[in-house]
């Protein structure tokens, strides 16, 4: 009978279970691989992808030509017949998606804009050769996917090493992630042919290259041979396997002492980048890197450089920047300062050298080497060499699927950067009120009609900006300050980090570690925020006294979104104080009353006080005077 009377209840309140904003998120059934706590299973596997690489750059041909061996080892259980592979030079080919497109330019706020293109340059890469053993094997190109039929297919648990040859004629624009100014400075990605991702969730994860979705690689081993003009200096994914051959002895002296110093040391000075720059070294310098354990290799050159290094916890932190940049003197203090405020927030920084090389790309990242370009603004110029710095933590160790979810990886490590800001430029008006940014983003981007779930792809937002930079920030810092808690948060954001470290995480292992190391049911939050447009309009509809010591407070949920409630009561002799309301409030309907014990009259209420909600009405949010 009392569970009759309960069910009535509900009916009458209009609750229906396939609409009540508590109900179970659909996700994955849990797998061996990929377990129901969130963490990775007992039969994980990835791929590995190891590459040998000898390049040659040619800048009075305004060519890059490479040869490699890939070593890749098939850790799934599945026998594969052919193997995908990723030509993304194809991206400046005349025929490309991206050209036939024609996209606009990506526009961020403050006017920063991103064009996938390389506006009008017309190049592509040239496959010269793909063998295995001796044998060219059959491939079929897809714009910026190549399929390569394996001359027997790979069982599981086997290798096999690929013979490529390949040169490509170098955009001096890379659709906003590589290329050239001049002949006198190189910014190279997305330059060697690359294994596509197979994993246990899509098999091959052969997207197109089109601007938007960054990449989604495979861990492994990098021995990299770079030839390049004789006086060019190279910044790089990796560490130097030749020092005595690419740095001079006082080069080498000096790095020792930025070894051990936490301020930068100039490796080689302004003076000495304007007189290197003015000689010109006739003939070529062979430099070799090798890197352990990362999804991609990089690398800048320039015979301008200036150089400044500086040392945390045996990393060497690098800065390279032409003498004229400006302002780029306290670049090195912030990549220092990024480097180390990651690693002791977050996860411990793992590789041996970061690098940040100042140029023409406006912001890009790879493993321990980032392109930055020279800003005016001080607080700009902080957040973008912070900022790609951050890519470090999410994708390069935590190697989600950037082509579906720039959430994770745009959106993760923009929620970092607002601390890194905050605690960068702690005291100043920029630092206590830069995260604040997001709720006006929220009203400018987040309209009905027009607002796109988080989860679309990133090709198919209208609005990336917002949805991969500011709404997923926006989810975070509520989750932390309204939700849970930030010793709470913390933790299990951590946790997050440390399982999925070199690995490749899906969104349900982040809402699932999330829930279970915060011990809470957070299934309607992520519907909201990642896989709806929500709204949030919490109302505060009446206030009525009780008696002399209790006073009700009538609040209703007006827009789809739920939220728990923060309310302030204000007294008649000016007195405050807030009250906070769970989440659960919202069980049973979107109206609530809640009764407080007062034993004062409560003259005005006020729901969200520190304004920290993206509340799309705020005239319903007070009550008296
Ligand atoms: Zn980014």
């Amino acid at each position: 009978m009392l569970g009759l009377l309960a069910f009535t209840t509900l009916a009458l309140q209009g609750q229906v279970a396939d609409t009540s904003p508590f109900r179970a998120l659909t996700l994955p059934t849990p797998t061996r691989v990929r377990s129901a706590s969130g963490a990775p299973g007992p039969d994980y596997w990835q791929q590995e992808a190891s590459y040998t690489i000898q390049a040659t750059l040619d800048t009075a041909a305004q060519t890059l030509r490479g040869s490699e061996r890939i070593h890749y080892v098939n850790h799934s259980p599945d026998s594969l017949a052919f193997v995908w592979i990723q030509v993304e030079q194809n991206i400046f080919a005349a025929n490309s998606i991206t050209y036939t497109l024609n996209q606009p330019p990506l526009v961020f706020a403050g006017g920063v804009s991103f064009d996938f293109t390389g506006k009008g340059f017309i190049g592509g890469g040239v496959m010269e050769k793909f063998e295995a053993l001796g044998t060219p094997l059959v491939r079929r190109g897809y714009g910026t996917m190549m399929r390569v039929e394996l001359p027997a297919p790979l069982a599981p648990g086997a290798a096999i090493d690929f013979d490529v040859a390949w040169h490509f004629p170098i955009p001096p624009y890379g659709g906003g992630r590589m290329g050239r100014i001049g002949t006198h400075l190189y910014e190279l990605g997305q330059w060697y042919p690359r294994l596509v991702v197979y994993d246990d969730v899509n098999g091959w994860n052969p997207l197109p290259y089109i601007g938007a979705g960054e990449f989604y690689l495979e861990y492994g081993d990098y021995d990299v041979t770079l030839t390049v003009p004789a006086g060019f200096v190279v910044g790089s994914t990796g560490t130097v396997q030749n020092p005595d051959v690419v740095y001079t002895p006082e080069q080498r002296a000096r790095l020792a002492r930025a070894l051990t110093s936490d301020t930068g040391i100039a490796i080689i000075t302004r003076a000495e980048a304007t007189t290197h720059n003015a000689q010109r070294t006739a003939g070529t310098k062979v430099w070799h890197f090798a890197a352990k354990n990362v999804r991609d290799f990089a690398w800048c050159a320039s015979p301008d450089y200036r150089w400044d290094a500086s040392g945390y916890h045996g990393i060497q932190i690098n800065t390279l920047s032409r003498p004229e940049a400006r302002p780029w003197d306290e670049a090195h203090r912030m990549a220092h300062f990024t480097i180390r405020y990651f690693s002791e927030t977050w996860y411990p920084y793992p590789w041996p050298q970061a690098t940040t090389c100042e140029g023409l790309v406006e912001g890009m990242e790879y493993p321990m080497i980032t392109f930055v370009p020279a800003l005016p603004k001080r607080e700009d110029q902080f957040w973008d060499l912070m900022h790609e710095f951050g890519h470090e933590w999410f994708p390069m160790v935590v190697g989600s699927d950037e082509r579906r979810y720039p959430w994770m990886d745009e959106g993760f490590n923009s929620f970092i950067d607002y601390g890194a800001a905050e605690s960068y430029f702690q005291g100043t008006a920029y630092g206590d009120t830069v995260r604040r940014e997001l709720l006006s983003a929220a009203q400018l981007s987040a309209l009905p009609g027009r607002e796109q779930p988080m989860i679309n792809k990133p090709v198919e937002q209208r609005d990336l900006a917002w949805a991969a930079y500011q709404k997923p920030p926006l989810m975070l810092t509520l989750l932390r300050d309204a939700v849970l808690d930030s010793a709470t948060f913390n933790r299990a954001f951590r946790e997050y980090i440390r399982r999925w470290a070199f690995k490749h995480p899906q969104p349900a292992e982040f809402f699932r570690t999330m829930a279970n190391v915060s011990g809470k049911d957070l299934d309607w939050f992520w519907r909201e925020w990642v896989f709806t447009t929500a709204r949030l309009d919490q109302a505060v509809d009446s206030v009525k006294a009780v008696g002399t010591d209790s006073t009700f407070v009538f609040l209703s949920n007006r827009a789809q979104m739920v939220m728990p409630v923060t309310l302030e009561l204000a007294y008649p002799d000016g007195t405050r104080e807030r009250r906070a309301l769970p989440i659960e409030m919202w069980n049973l309907g979107s109206r609530f009353t809640a009764r407080f014990a007062t034993r004062k009259p409560v003259v005005a209420v006020t729901v969200d006080p520190a304004r920290i909600y993206p509340d799309v009405d705020r005239s319903n949010n007070r009550w008296g005077r």
